[in-house]
């Protein structure tokens, strides 16, 4: 048996008074508090916020939140020139339907039909629970919610609050789960998922409670919990050249760990976006037509590099004009001057000739020394800016014009564009894949249902604003299940114990080794630095934790990033595979402060060897360009005669966007298995039989 005894805590965690129960036990050699719920949902994002206020909606009470951070996350800390939130069409005239919306979804590829179909069926009640709730989508007089069109919608399904829908959304939802109690357990960061031995059902989590990392024998926290809602968002810390909010992590890896299935994880989003505030450049702040130029890594030898590329100023200016609205790297708008070459070449100056770029509102576009004439645009972009009274001026006096709220949030983040240039990278900014969900949003892992962003439901091409609707549906779709079918009592905490204390006595040692190389006495981070620390006269190299993480995201942007090859990705996951190896062993840390940021390493580490391993699949299947990205092929073609040969590629011939790529990660490796894509289900509509079904219950199920 195991060396468990329980007594109540001193200090028990605030707010756990609604159902929930809370006691310390030491267990191998650690002091743990432990707590038990039927459902725990990870994650203070738009998705766990809805998620357990949907499980309260429906009866299910014994519920908490469980968070590294409130107020941590993507929907939190994100937006864009008009975020937008895709939906079933609320207004108008124009036909629309479930099963056009699902068509619309299932036809990025990739995709499951009846995700699709749940997806659309779900949508308009999702969006009308934001709009109950207060979150002031715009409605015309007769209460229609009109919508504009969005890329890949063939509609015009799309709904916006201004640049900060996610944030408003999250507000809104946090109040709900506030009015009705449910408890939030604040800082503590989710380490393990804990499962049976077979790896088949979740039974509860291990967190580090990062407000007692000082002292390391207190510092972690036992759930039991017959459910688990996953919703700890995209893979963010993956990347150096990223997008997502710095306060975003991910926890896709311990996931994986712990026997959930991937799927998709090639199929990330890629685009231009600012590096010291990061944000999406898209809608005005290209279409001002900003001057593009690179200097070297010392600020110096400014260069408008995009003129040494085009054939003349009005295919590069409407390039620049068009990544107003085609904003994602886009492998099908490289060639004839696309818009998406202007990426390659801001990714050629940045990963290929180390240089810097900036956008430069203050100056004009110049062409072979000749300032900026309007009448080299072409019509579509001349006609935008015409039409917006905007033929004049320089870059920042047409933003100023047409939309000042861009310069001003710019400033509220430290950024005065009137006097300073923009640096800027091809950043990650979305991932369609993630984990394997059922249309249940259940993983083949049971009782354990990942819902939002870290679900991986969507396929190669996805509506934009459909992340943010699949996050309200799934989540809600994850409750309705366990309100029906997984009530029962989790287990307590001996049992629990006895099924995976072998995992938590792993992570527990992990953590103590990791702590037994921390320096003493420091409680941050320190400069970067790789030393020489064995002491025992072998060659011992050590990462310090932000030197690791940066080699980590270092790798990712290089193979994992919008531009792909099969050159060099084999030793890069040996790479990350030995140093997953050697994790406890070379990593320093700066102190024990430190012990969260080393757990997310290992996440990390975990993610980014099974995202590669997916990306290398798929190169080595001949998949081709696709989504936002490019796979380099010797048989293809390049953008430019002039460009290097890892642009040359071809276009995906769409053969694989039949079947959805799932992969499993254990210690021996990686395997993949490519599945058909499930079809739309086309059902029975006959409204007795299914009020017949869902009186018998045979509908949940
Ligand atoms: C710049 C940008 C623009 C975007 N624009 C749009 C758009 O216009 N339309 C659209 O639909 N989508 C958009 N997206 C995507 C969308 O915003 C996200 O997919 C969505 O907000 C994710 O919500 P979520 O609830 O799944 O996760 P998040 O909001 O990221 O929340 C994750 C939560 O999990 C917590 N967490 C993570 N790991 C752990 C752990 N180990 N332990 C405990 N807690 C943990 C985090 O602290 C956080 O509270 C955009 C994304 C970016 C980056």
């Amino acid at each position: 048996m195991h060396d468990c005894e329980s007594r109540r805590p001193a200090d028990a965690v605030r707010r756990t008074e609604m159902g929930g129960s809370t006691v310390s036990i030491t267990f191998a050699g650690h002091t743990l508090e432990t707590h038990s719920y039927n459902t725990v949902v990870v994650g203070t994002g738009a998705a766990g916020f809805n998620a357990a206020d949907a499980l309260h909606n429906l009866g299910q009470h014994d519920v908490a939140i469980v968070t590294e951070g409130l107020n941590m996350g993507t929907s939190r800390n994100t937006g864009s020139d008009k975020q937008t939130y895709y939906k079933l069409t609320t207004s108008g005239g124009q036909s629309d339907s479930i099963w056009d919306m699902a068509q619309s979804l299932f036809a990025g590829g990739s995709m499951h039909g009846d995700v699709s179909l749940v997806e659309a069926a779900m949508s308009a009640q999702g969006f009308y629970n934001l709009v109950r709730i207060g979150v002031p989508f715009p409605h015309n007089k007769y209460g229609e919610y009109v919508g504009y069109k969005t890329d890949h919608d063939p509609r015009q399904r799309a709904s916006s609050i201004g640049p900060l829908t996610s944030r408003r959304m999250v507000e809104q939802l946090q109040k709900q789960t506030e009015a009705k109690g449910i408890p939030i357990l604040d800082g503590l960061q989710v380490i393990a998922i804990l499962t049976d031995p077979d790896k088949e059902r979740a039974l509860g989590l291990l967190a580090l409670n990062k407000r007692k990392q000082g002292d390391p024998e207190h510092c972690y926290v036992l759930i039991s919990c017959t459910n688990i809602v996953y919703a700890t968002g995209g893979p963010a810390g993956l990347y150096n050249r990223s997008v997502y909010p710095p306060s975003q992590n991910g926890a896709t890896g311990i996931a994986l760990e712990a026997g959930a299935l991937g799927q998709n994880l090639t199929e990330s989003q890629f685009g231009l976006a600012s590096l010291k505030f990061r944000w999406n450049l898209s809608g005005t702040y290209q279409q001002v037509l900003p001057r593009y130029v690179s200097t070297d890594a010392d600020g110096q030898d400014p260069r408008e590099f995009l003129q040494d590329w085009f054939a003349d100023p009005g295919a590069m200016l409407d390039a620049v004009f068009l990544k107003g609205y085609q904003w994602p790297f886009d492998p099908r708008k490289t060639m004839q001057y696309g818009s998406s070459l202007v990426d390659i070449l801001v990714y050629h100056e940045t990963m290929m000739k180390d240089r810097r770029v900036f956008l430069d509102f203050r100056a004009n576009p110049t062409w072979q020394g000749q300032e900026l004439d309007f009448a080299w645009l072409g019509e579509e972009s001349h006609g935008y800016l015409a039409n917006s009274k905007a033929l004049f001026g320089t870059p920042i006096e047409r933003l100023q014009h047409m939309n000042q709220p861009a310069i001003d949030l710019y400033r509220d983040n430290g950024i005065d564009l009137t006097k300073e240039p923009l640096e800027i990278a091809v950043c990650a900014q979305h991932n369609n894949g993630g984990l394997l969900g059922n249309s249940w949003w259940e993983s083949n892992l049971k009782h354990f249902f990942p819902v939002g962003e870290v679900n991986g439901s969507h396929g190669v091409y996805r509506p934009g604003g459909s992340a943010l609707n699949s996050g309200q549906v799934g989540s809600a779709r994850a409750a309705q299940f366990i309100a029906a079918r997984y009530t029962e009592e989790p287990m307590e905490t001996a049992a629990l114990l006895e099924a995976a204390g072998e995992q938590v006595r792993a992570k527990l040692n992990m953590g103590q080794q990791f702590l037994a190389r921390a320096s003493s006495g420091g409680s941050g981070p320190q400069p970067l630095r790789r030393s020489d620390t064995s002491g025992d006269g072998h060659d011992m190299v050590t990462w310090e934790v932000g030197e690791l993480r940066r080699r980590i995201a270092d790798t990712m942007d290089q193979f994992g990033g919008c531009i792909r090859s099969a050159d060099g990705i084999d030793d890069a996951i040996k790479d990350l595979w030995s140093l997953l190896a050697q994790l406890s062993v070379k990593m320093k840390l700066a102190g024990s402060a430190e012990l969260g940021r080393a757990f997310q390493n290992y996440d990390r580490l975990v993610a980014a060897i099974t995202y590669l391993a997916a990306i290398r699949d798929y190169v080595q299947q001949g998949g081709g360009s696709r989504g936002s990205y490019l796979v380099a092929q010797h048989d293809g073609e390049l953008p430019l005669d002039s460009l290097p040969e890892a642009f040359r590629h071809r276009l995906d011939d769409g053969t694989m966007k039949t079947s959805v790529q799932q992969i499993r990660f254990s210690q021996h490796g990686c395997e993949v298995e490519w599945v058909p894509v499930r079809p739309i289900p086309q059902e029975d509509q006959w409204f007795e039989e299914v009020w017949q079904a869902y009186r018998e219950d045979r509908v949940i199920r």
